[in-house]
């Protein structure tokens, strides 16, 4: 179990490992008495999601690369969505260009790595799957990588970080985005845990085991409204 480190001049290294989720009461305590916010859900702790979490055996590895600037976003969905899924990682930062991490996951000859970024260039999950048929050969492992960040920062984060831009494009086509509480820049944008939902459940073609994640989405958004119309003092 990885930790969350809550100090801006520590967020460049921190990595949060999602690999064995522990359901037991005590990670919705704070590790800094002072603070006010859940380690594991990253919500402050009157709105701890933790108890509507549920593990989630993905398959396909998932890596988040996450702008700091949403670290301690209120409204971010990616520290849900790795406390929900059993292969998934956080990472922080903006630059990601010298991390050894990343540059070992990209030569990997076990791990063939698609980011999540639908532009022209994408392909789509159905095409993947046949281009991987079709290379019967290629026996490497699919891992996905996504962004989180606004779409600006998302871009800024793809031009700093020459491997990235030079992976192969997946996208997951027009899906409506259910997020109520958060601006979003155009009607098709997702929430970082929906946009996880779309990829691994049809990924993986079983979009029943996925279903937690859009129950805990949910969760969150009934929370939100129920904060903005006054019912939670
Ligand atoms: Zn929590």
């Amino acid at each position: 179990m990885g930790t969350v480190k809550k100090s801006s001049k520590l967020v460049r290294e921190s990595v949060i490992t999602q690999s064995n989720p522990d359901l037991s009461d005590n990670m919705k305590q704070s590790n800094d008495k002072n603070s006010r916010y859940c380690t594991r859900c990253t919500r402050a702790l009157k709105a701890c999601l933790c108890d509507y979490i549920v593990p989630v055996d993905n398959h396909t590895p998932l890596y988040i690369l996450q702008h700091p600037n949403e670290v301690a976003h209120p409204k971010g969905t990616a520290a849900l969505l790795a406390a929900s899924l059993q292969q998934c990682e956080i990472h922080v930062g903006e630059d990601f260009s010298r991390d050894e991490w990343l540059s070992g996951l990209l030569a990997d000859p076990s791990r063939r790595c698609y980011l999540l970024w639908p532009d022209e260039d994408a392909i789509s999950l159905t095409d993947l799957r046949q281009q991987r048929e079709s290379e019967s050969s290629d026996s490497a492992a699919v891992a996905f990588i996504l962004l989180d960040g606004t779409w600006r920062k998302a871009y800024r984060m793809l031009q700093s970080n020459p491997a990235l831009a030079h992976l192969p494009r997946i996208g997951i086509g027009a899906i409506a985005g259910q997020y109520a509480i958060r601006k979003k820049p155009f009607p098709d944008a997702l929430s970082t845990i929906e946009a996880g939902y779309h990829l691994l459940s049809r990924w993986e073609g079983r979009p029943e085991h996925y279903a937690p994640l859009l129950t805990l989405f949910n969760r969150l958004n009934t929370q939100w409204q129920d904060f903005a119309e006054g019912r939670r003092a």
